[in-house]
């Protein structure tokens, strides 16, 4: 009859890490995944186009619009959100298995996903990634150096609103480094 379920108060909470773009969420993700594969990533749909490397599946499922519009149409995503000209959401379904069976989940999505979250799960903890200070962030924003003017601005406008949803959230995690906070994580998670 397969395994017993794990008792309610024996699951693990969902996590959730969000946090300004720029702030460097998937570099944390990805060391902490190497050294602790038992962290169940979540892989959202997106309506975004792969990039070189990116896998359907591992990194994201690549999705039509239409597909997308039939995912939230059909309430299969935890929540969702537009970003940057793109659709990105959480399959519900996968999640819920995960945490049923005990095995500690992370979400690394945007704030205005982290937000619907709160609302929909909310024994959930939420995670803020803080960046170690404002003169990091717009360095890492305007690293490039690519982009227009008027284009590096709208990000700091951007970033400067999204630093003030800190106080949303249930626990700040200041990435001062990579390996510092990928271990910071593990703690809340009970991981480690
Ligand atoms: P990227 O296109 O660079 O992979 O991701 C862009 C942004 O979308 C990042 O801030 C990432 O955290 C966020 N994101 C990725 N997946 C999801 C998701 O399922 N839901 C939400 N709300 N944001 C997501």
């Amino acid at each position: 009859r397969g395994t017993p379920p794990v008792p309610p108060d024996a699951r693990p909470r969902l996590t959730v890490l969000s946090g300004p773009s720029g702030v460097g969420k998937s570099t944390v993700v990805a060391h902490m995944r190497k050294e602790h594969p038992e962290v169940w990533l979540s892989v959202s749909a997106t309506t975004r186009k792969p990039r070189p490397g990116e896998q359907h599946g591992v990194h994201y499922f690549f999705v039509t619009d239409d597909e997308m519009d039939k995912l939230i149409a059909n309430g299969e995503l935890l929540e969702w959100a537009e970003f940057a000209g793109n659709r990105y959401g959480t399959p519900r379904a996968p999640v819920l298995e995960r945490l049923e069976a005990g095995v500690p989940v992370l979400l690394e999505i945007d704030l205005q996903g982290a937000r619907q979250v709160r609302e929909s799960m909310p024994e959930g903890r939420l995670v803020f990634l803080a960046p170690p200070s404002w003169e990091e962030l717009v360095r890492r924003l305007t690293g490039r150096g690519t982009e227009p003017p008027e284009v590096i601005e709208r990000r700091l406008r951007v970033a400067k609103t999204e630093l003030a949803a800190e106080s949303e959230f249930d626990e700040t995690l200041v990435n001062t480094s990579v390996e510092d906070v990928a271990r910071e994580l593990l703690a809340l998670m009970d991981v480690v």
